[in-house]
């Protein structure tokens, strides 16, 4: 028996159909959202991420901006950026494109942003809303993984669901979300002693790790969900996730795949975030 493939760039689809619909009822009321994405330097993965948010954003009728920077920006000149951006009526959205160069505080960036245009949900604020159960920006990456759920129908009340990493814009939020969603949660990380035991305990697995196929077949309880997300490119320069996706499909129930999985999703919950900042604001 072969587990059912996830696939994330489908449900993507179907999903940026639906708010291509909704942007264009929003324009007949005259609001059109409005994304603007700070790129401080010239990292090629950055530039790669950003253009391909600035393209999905012109898919789906969401207009939007890129400001570039160069690297050597000042922290001081970049929240001069974005206290500009918090109080342009025309901006909705604020997304400030991470890494950032080492002179530059992640922290204090990200808490410079207005929560309400915050459509990353790094901002301390919707973090805490989203702890709370409270209706906010979802970080993309977690909210891309409970709504893949959701749209297969896959149960998760009562659930164990075992997360693998402890970031913050993965492993911790995919964890609360799917606690605010009555999973049963067990977070593991670098320094989980015998990880082995929690995973085969897991009936939804979520993996963030970044290297490539750490959790095999033998890893898995039979009849799982395998939620991949993590990217990592191989030596022949194709992309592979964090789990060995031929070996795991043989004894999961459900199996995201990479790519075509967790990634599409994240920059279309972008979009949504997006919307519904536009939303927010201009019923302020
Ligand atoms: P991170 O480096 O911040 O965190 C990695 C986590 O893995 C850490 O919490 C660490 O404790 C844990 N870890 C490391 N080695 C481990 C081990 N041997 N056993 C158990 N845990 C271990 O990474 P991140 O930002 O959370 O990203 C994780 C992966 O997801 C990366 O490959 C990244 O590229 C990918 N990612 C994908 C998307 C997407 O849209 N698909 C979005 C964000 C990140």
């Amino acid at each position: 028996m072969l587990g059912e493939v996830i696939n994330g760039k489908e449900i993507a689809q179907e999903l940026r159909m639906e708010m291509k619909h909704d942007v264009s009822e929003l324009k007949q009321k005259g609001y059109t959202p409005h994304l603007t994405v700070v790129l401080i330097g010239d990292h090629p993965a950055s530039m790669s991420y950003v253009k391909g948010k600035k393209k999905a954003c012109e898919e789906t009728g969401i207009s939007s901006e890129i400001i570039h920077l160069p690297e050597t920006t000042s922290e001081k000149e970049l929240l001069h950026v974005i206290d500009r951006l918090n109080s342009d009526k025309s901006v909705h959205g604020i997304l400030v494109q991470l890494p950032l160069p080492e002179n530059i505080n992640e922290r204090h960036i990200i808490e410079a942003i207005d929560p309400l245009k915050d459509v990353d949900g790094f901002n301390p604020v919707n973090i805490g809303k989203m702890m709370t159960g409270e209706d906010t920006f979802l970080p993309c990456t977690p909210y891309g993984i409970i709504t893949m759920l959701k749209r297969k129908n896959i149960e998760i009340e009562g659930k164990h669901a075992v997360i693998i990493g402890r970031s913050n814009i993965v492993g911790k939020p995919v964890g609360q979300l799917l606690l605010n969603e009555n999973a049963t949660v067990t977070y593991c990380h670098s320094k989980t002693i015998n990880l082995k035991a929690y995973t085969q305990a897991a009936d939804i697995l979520v993996v963030a790790i970044g290297r490539e196929h750490a959790i095999s077949k033998e890893d898995i309880k039979t009849g799982s969900v395998v939620i991949d997300v993590g990217i990592n490119r191989m030596e022949n320069g194709k992309l592979t996730g964090d789990v060995n996706f031929d070996e795991a499909q043989k004894k999961a129930a459900y199996i995201t795949p990479v790519p075509r999985g967790v990634g599409p999703m994240t920059i279309t919950m972008l979009l949504k975030n997006t919307i519904k900042a536009c939303i927010g604001l201009e019923n302020n």
